[in-house]
């Protein structure tokens, strides 16, 4: 596959509790796993640590793939250098600015071609709360206007907007039973670069995001969570839309 993931990787400890315990309450756990996540690990358990060294190995990468996924767990130095290597390569900037930042650097914004924040990094890129189709038209408006050529808002359960200079659409999610959403937007990202990198349309990439980020929600945890090629294929000729 033509696409490369440059960024995290860790061990999730997840611990299930009665709710989330408040400044220094001690809560009983129950159903304690461990499971290797991290947002860059999450998108193509790829690559462990970060430097000018590994972007001038990532260089080396780019020429001729299609996607190069970025997100924010690494320094925002290496981010930029990155995204600027790809675009110099011809390759498209998938960028999920998470975790959640107050702002991005402006030189960033147009080194990517799609933007993928969720809400709540939304409304912080943006300064008001998205929660919605319209309040995420309205960001994408902005986004765009920082110099994204495509912005993709994801609504979680209630599905994702995008919009670049000549299409903007909502993509309802699919309806499944959810069980635990880490990593949907992970998954999420993933579908789209595949998608991309068949040369699938940007409405047709919404839609494979989007079962990748339900099947995700289905399962416990990051990685363990991520559907496979065969359980992706069923699913969406299952669920056609
Ligand atoms: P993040 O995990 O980054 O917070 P979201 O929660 O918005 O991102 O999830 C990304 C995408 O995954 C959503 O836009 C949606 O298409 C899909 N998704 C997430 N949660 C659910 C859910 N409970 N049911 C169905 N689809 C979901």
């Amino acid at each position: 596959m033509s696409i490369i993931v440059f960024g995290s990787i860790n061990m999730d400890l997840v611990a299930t509790a009665p709710h989330l315990p408040t400044a220094g309450e001690t809560l009983l756990g129950y159903n304690f796993f461990q499971a290797t996540g991290g947002k860059g690990a999450n998108q193509a358990v790829a690559i462990g640590k970060v430097n000018q060294e590994d972007v001038e190995r990532l260089s080396q990468l780019l020429p001729g793939k299609k996607a190069l996924l970025l997100q924010l767990e690494i320094p925002i130095t290496a981010v930029i250098a990155a995204a600027r290597e790809a675009q110099k390569a011809g390759v498209k900037v998938i960028l999920d600015p998470a975790p959640t930042q107050k702002e991005l650097p402006e030189e960033l914004y147009p080194l990517v071609d799609i933007l993928t924040p969720n809400q709540v990094e939304a409304a912080q890129l943006v300064g008001f709360p998205v929660n919605g189709e319209d309040s995420a038209k309205k960001a994408a408006e902005i986004l765009l206007q920082k110099g994204v050529k495509c912005a993709v808002v994801k609504l979680g359960a209630k599905g994702v907007y995008c919009s670049n200079s000549t299409e903007s659409f909502f993509t309802p999610a699919f309806s499944v039973k959810t069980v635990d959403t880490t990593a949907a937007g992970d998954a999420f990202n993933g579908g789209l670069a595949a998608a991309l990198s068949e040369e699938l349309s940007l409405k047709q990439a919404m839609i494979w995001g989007s079962a990748a980020g339900a099947l995700a929600a289905t399962k416990s945890g990051a990685q363990p969570s991520l559907p496979d090629r065969d359980t992706f294929d069923k699913f969406l000729i299952g669920h056609r839309k």
